[in-house]
C-alpha cells in the first residue's frame, strides 16, 4: 500500500496546479450484461433494448492493449458491470495487467453465479501476487424478502448467500482476499438498514457502505429510485449509531467514508473530490468518463490506440470538467469515487 503514496502525492500536486495528471485508479465497467432485473439500477435492460450494442463491448486484447499502455503506472483497479462474472475472459483480462504497482484489485457480484465466481476467482487469486489485496464484494439488498424484491429474482437472496459462503473457504488460502458484503442503501431496505448491519457485525462478516443514486450509468435518472430527502436524513441517523468494525488496518477508510456520508446526507457536503485526477471510469466500449456519476465523455479509448494517456491528453472537455469539479458543482458519496478522495484528503499530505 506505501506504492501508494508516491501517485497519491503527484495527483495532489497537479490538482493543485491545473495540470495533467493520469490516473492511478481506473473503475472499469467490462459489460453491461447482468443477470439481476434489479428495481434501482437499469442496466440489465440496456441489451434488452439494443441488442446490437453487446458486440461493441471492448474484447480481451483491446483491453491487454490498454493495460501494456498503462504499464507500471496502474496502481488500482475497481472491475464492475452489470455483472462482471458474466464475461468470460475475466481471466484473461486480468492477466494482462502490470502488476508491479499495482496495490488494489476490487470486484463487484451480485453473487448469482456461484460456481462461476468461485472458479474465477480461484483461478485469479492462483494469478496474482500475494502483495496485490484482492477485494471481493458480494452485493446484499435487504433481508431475503427485499432483496429477491429490489434485485427482481425470485432466490436471489439464497443464491448471494451460498455465493458468500462458498468463496469464505477461498480465504484461508489466500491471504489477500478481502471478502466482503456491499450493503445497497435504497428505499427499499432503508427500514431494515441497521439491523441487517447488526447482524453482519454479529457474524463478523464485513460489509461496505453504498447508497442508491441516481446517473446515466445507472440507466436510472428521473426514474426516483435515489434516496428521498426524508429517507437521507433517516440514513444520517442510522449512520451515527453504526459500527464500522476494524477487522484489517484498511476498514479505517469505511470509517472515514461513513462519518463523510453523514454529513453529505444532512448538508449535501462532501471533501475535494478527486475524481478524473485520480481516477477514472471506463465503460464496456472504452469511453471514458470522469466518474460514475458524470455521463461526460472524455474521449474514446478505440479512437486513440487504447491508450488513455492520450485519450485524456488530447481531450477538448477534460480542462471544462475539472474546472467544475474544483468548483464543487457536482456533488455525490459513493465508495466507486469517495474511497479514493479520502485517501487523497488524508491530513498528513
Ligand atoms: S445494480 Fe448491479 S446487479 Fe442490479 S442491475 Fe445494476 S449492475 Fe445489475
Ligand atoms: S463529486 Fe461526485 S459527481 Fe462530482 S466529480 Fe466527484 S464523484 Fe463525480
Amino acid at each position: 500500500m506505501l506504492k501508494l503514496l508516491r501517485p497519491v502525492l503527484r495527483t495532489k500536486i497537479n490538482r493543485k496546479f491545473d495540470r495533467f495528471n493520469l490516473p492511478y485508479k481506473v473503475n472499469l465497467h467490462i459489460t453491461y450484461s447482468c443477470n439481476s432485473r434489479c428495481k434501482t439500477c437499469f442496466i440489465w435492460e440496456k441489451y434488452r433494448k439494443k441488442p446490437e450494442l453487446k458486440d461493441r463491448e471492448l474484447k480481451t486484447d483491446q483491453w491487454k492493449r490498454f493495460f501494456e499502455n498503462l504499464g507500471d503506472r496502474l496502481y488500482w483497479v475497481s472491475i464492475g458491470g452489470g455483472e462482471p462474472f458474466m464475461r468470460d475472459d475475466l481471466v484473461g483480462i486480468v492477466s494482462s495487467m502490470n502488476t508491479k504497482n499495482l496495490c488494489v484489485l476490487s470486484i463487484n457480484t451480485n453473487g448469482q453465479l456461484t460456481e462461476k465466481i468461485y472458479k474465477t476467482m480461484k483461478e485469479l487469486l492462483d494469478m496474482i501476487p500475494e502483495n496485490v489485496r484482492v477485494f471481493l464484494a458480494v452485493s446484499l439488498l435487504g433481508y431475503e424478502d427485499t432483496h429477491n424484491l429490489v434485485s427482481g429474482k425470485e432466490n436471489a437472496f439464497k443464491t448471494s448467500e451460498k455465493t458468500y459462503k462458498k468463496l469464505e473457504s477461498l480465504q484461508t488460502k489466500y491471504e489477500n482476499l478481502y471478502l466482503e458484503r456491499e450493503l445497497v442503501v435504497n428505499k427499499y431496505n432503508v427500514n431494515e438498514m441497521h439491523k441487517i448491519a447488526e447482524k453482519l457485525n454479529e457474524e463478523k462478516i464485513p460489509f461496505t457502505l453504498t447508497f442508491s443514486q441516481e446517473s446515466d450509468y445507472y440507466d436510472n435518472m428521473g426514474k426516483n429510485v435515489g434516496l428521498s430527502s426524508k429517507e437521507r436524513k433517516l440514513v444520517a441517523n442510522i449512520l451515527k449509531n453504526l459500527r464500522i468494525p476494524r477487522y484489517q488496518r484498511v476498514d479505517i477508510i469505511k470509517e472515514v467514508f461513513k462519518k463523510t456520508a453523514i454529513k453529505f446526507f444532512e448538508s449535501g457536503e462532501i471533501p475535494k473530490c478527486y475524481s478524473s485526477w485520480c481516477s477514472v471510469r471506463i465503460d464496456p466500449y472504452g469511453n471514458v468518463h470522469p466518474c460514475i456519476m458524470r455521463n461526460e465523455l472524455i474521449g474514446n479509448l478505440v479512437e486513440n490506440e487504447m491508450d488513455l494517456e492520450k485519450t485524456m491528453q488530447r481531450s477538448e472537455k477534460l480542462k471544462k470538467i475539472q474546472e467544475e469539479i474544483k468548483k464543487k458543482e457536482c456533488s455525490c458519496w459513493t465508495p466507486c469515487e469517495g474511497y479514493q478522495s479520502i485517501v487523497q484528503n488524508l491530513s498528513f499530505l
